[in-house]
């Protein structure tokens, strides 16, 4: 049981309410909740900050915006959706959620979130460490070369850029070629000994999408279609997405 104490005052006005339940699927109608507490108990982020889905569902229903908006429960979730399997009435939590971060100015978000979406925007790669098309293909060339001639095995291994045509567009995490380049490699092997026609783009080679997390859609919008265009510029088929 969580310890947090929420004290209900008189009714309040909530704007928040009602721009959600326009969001939400057949009008969002909080009031279905049974509370049977099914999401608190399958959601990762239960218990932190005193909160579960349960209680926030509540907050929101009853009106407690600058309450939800203080709490840092919101940024906890992990958007994961286990709730809404679980839910009989299947309330979006989620979605609840995404609004419920919107609520704070853009600039007062958790840093973390924010600077990892700023820096995504700051070129064409959308890499959340802010590294370059050129920073990206230096890495690629650099770590393919030394796998290439350590083993022989793999000698005719690619890892292609901006490749016209490859039937699969590959996405990948951006912190790897900057903290960690070696662990490029297994997806490259697999790729390789699986045949497998494919390709980064030079543009949208970032997989993850801070912005998303961040609840700003212009800049999530952004980088998807970036990532997205890149992909049918080069005629890909498939596009894979490895976060
Ligand atoms: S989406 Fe959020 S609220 Fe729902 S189960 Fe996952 S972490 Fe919990
Ligand atoms: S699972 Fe659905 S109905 Fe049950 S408490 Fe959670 S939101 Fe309410």
């Amino acid at each position: 049981m969580s310890d947090q104490v929420v004290s209900l005052g008189g009714k309040k006005r909530s704007t928040f309410i009602d721009k959600v339940k326009e969001l939400l699927p057949e009008g969002g109608n909080l009031s279905l909740c049974l509370t049977c507490g099914a999401c608190s108990s399958g959601c990762p982020a239960t218990g932190l900050d005193g909160m579960d889905p349960r209680k926030f569902l509540r907050m929101a229903a009853l009106g407690m915006d600058e309450e939800i908006e203080k709490s840092d429960w919101p940024w906890m979730c992990t958007m994961c959706q286990r709730c809404i399997y679980v839910c009989p009435m299947k309330i979006d939590i989620p979605q609840l959620v995404f609004n419920a971060r919107a609520l704070r100015p853009r600039e007062q978000r958790p840093k973390g979130i924010l600077g990892s979406c700023d820096l995504a925007l700051k070129n064409p790669s959308t890499s959340a460490m802010g590294a370059t098309p050129e920073d990206f293909a230096f890495v690629v060339e650099d770590v393919l070369e030394e796998y290439r001639e350590a083993q022989p095995e793999f000698a005719d291994m690619q890892a292609p850029i901006d490749k016209q045509g490859a039937e699969f567009f590959v996405n990948q995490n951006s912190r790897e070629p900057v903290t960690e380049p070696d662990e490029l490699v297994p997806l490259w092997k697999v790729l390789h000994l699986a045949g497998v026609d494919w390709t980064y783009g030079s543009h949208g080679w970032a997989g993850e999408n801070y912005c998303m997390f961040l609840a700003d859609n212009d800049a999530w919008e952004h980088i998807t279609r970036t990532t997205a265009n890149q992909a049918d510029k080069l005629g890909c088929k498939i596009f894979l997405n490895t976060e």
